[in-house]
This record gives structure tokens, C-alpha cells and sequence, in this order.
């Protein structure tokens, strides 16, 4: 059992106790670890409100941690016909991706966007696999920083461009509902190799494209 046919169970319409033993398949004891969590924080988890809420947040996770099982041959489908000598100027590029993701610090949201730009050599690849990219380093327990790296490494090694950029905006609610408690800030992650690094007219039109280059 995989958590993408797990998914599929649940689009398929599949009721709660065929659900249930599935998530026990691939959560092992996970269900009765959050019942007891929910009574260590100082709540009676057999109250009415409660009862269900073990196998929902189980349930959650084949989304929010749902990185980990997917499976990254999906996403590497590229395309290397006729794009021919691509001039270094032309700048392949996703902006505003958005994403959720799970700080690792405190198992708390961030949510933000992510820009991803890159100068193909050989090959290019469909923008809706850089959101799947995108996706599949999100969905787990994650520092912001990793997150951009891991992104622009993966990149790299696909597409070989000739540069890669990634900027990652995020606000953390790690350090909105708890800590220092600053509502407003952002924190900014910038990734860039190659030629988007080296090549300032380059590096210029990508943050312009982006609309940091103000
Ligand atoms: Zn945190």
C-alpha cells in the first residue's frame, strides 16, 4: 500500500474503516500516539469533537508530509528536441509558486513562494514539473533554507542548465503564534549558480522577472 493509492481510495470516495486500515498500513500505531498526545496536552480525546481527530490528522499527513512517498521519476520528464543553441540570455522561468511546508524545528506551517528561473543548455522541462519540485521537497519536515537548496540542486542535476536561480519568500507561523511573534516578517533564501550568478545582466533580469528588483 502507497500513499498515492491511499489518495486514490479517498478520491475514489472510500469510507472511514477501509481508510483507516489503509493510513495503519503506512502509519504504523501513528493513531493511537496522537489519542495519546491529545490527552498529554490536557484534553480528553474521547470527547465527541476529538474522537475522529487522530485519524485526520493521520490522514493530513498524505499530503502535508506527502514528499517523502512520492516518487521523484515523475518529475524528471525532460525535453532536450530543438531548443538548438540557446542564446545565454534567454531565461526560462516559474515565478510565484506557492507551497506549504512544515518547519522541522517546531512541526509548524511555513507557506510562501517560490521563483525558480534557469538558462537551459540541452534541455528544458515543463513548468508544471518545476511545481511538482517544488512540491515534493515541501512536503516535509523542512528548514526554508534546505528546501531552496535541495530545489536548485535538483535542477542542476536534471537539467544541467547553464544557471539556476531560486528564491524562496516565506512566513513562518513558528514565528508568528509562538516566540518572538513578529506578524509581518518574511524570510528570503536566494540560491543561484551558474551563470545566473556569474553573468550580473543575467542575474538582473532574473530578479527583475521576479519583481525583487526594485
Ligand atoms: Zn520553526
Amino acid at each position: 500500500m502507497t500513499a498515492e493509492e491511499v489518495k486514490e481510495m479517498i478520491l475514489n470516495g472510500a469510507d472511514k474503516e477501509t481508510i483507516k486500515k489503509a493510513l495503519e498500513l503506512i502509519y504504523p500505531g501513528a493513531m493511537q500516539k496522537i489519542k495519546e498526545l491529545l490527552a498529554i496536552i490536557g484534553d480528553n480525546p474521547d470527547r465527541e469533537g476529538l474522537k475522529d481527530t487522530p485519524y485526520r490528522v493521520v490522514k493530513s499527513w498524505l499530503e502535508i508530509y506527502g514528499g517523502y512517498k512520492s516518487n521523484t521519476s515523475k518529475l524528471n520528464t525532460t525535453f532536450s528536441d530543438n531548443i538548438g543553441d540557446v542564446e545565454d540570455s534567454q531565461i526560462v522561468m516559474c515565478k510565484d509558486i506557492d507551497f506549504y511546508s512544515t518547519c522541522e524545528h517546531h512541526m509548524i506551517p511555513f507557506h510562501g513562494y517560490c521563483h525558480i528561473g534557469y538558462l537551459p543548455d540541452k534541455k528544458v522541462i515543463g513548468v508544471s514539473k518545476l511545481v511538482r519540485i517544488v512540491e515534493h521537497f515541501a512536503k516535509r519536515l523542512q528548514i526554508q533554507e534546505k528546501l531552496c537548496s535541495q530545489i536548485a540542486d535538483y535542477i542542476e542535476q536534471t537539467l544541467e542548465p547553464k544557471g539556476v536561480g531560486v528564491i524562496i519568500t516565506a512566513e513562518h507561523l513558528c514565528m508568528k503564534a509562538r516566540g518572538v511573534r513578529n506578524a509581518t516578517s518574511k524570510m528570503v533564501t536566494s540560491q543561484m549558480r551558474g551563470k545566473i550568478r556569474t553573468q550580473i545582466q543575467t542575474r538582473e533580469e532574473f530578479l527583475t522577472l521576479i519583481g525583487l528588483n526594485k
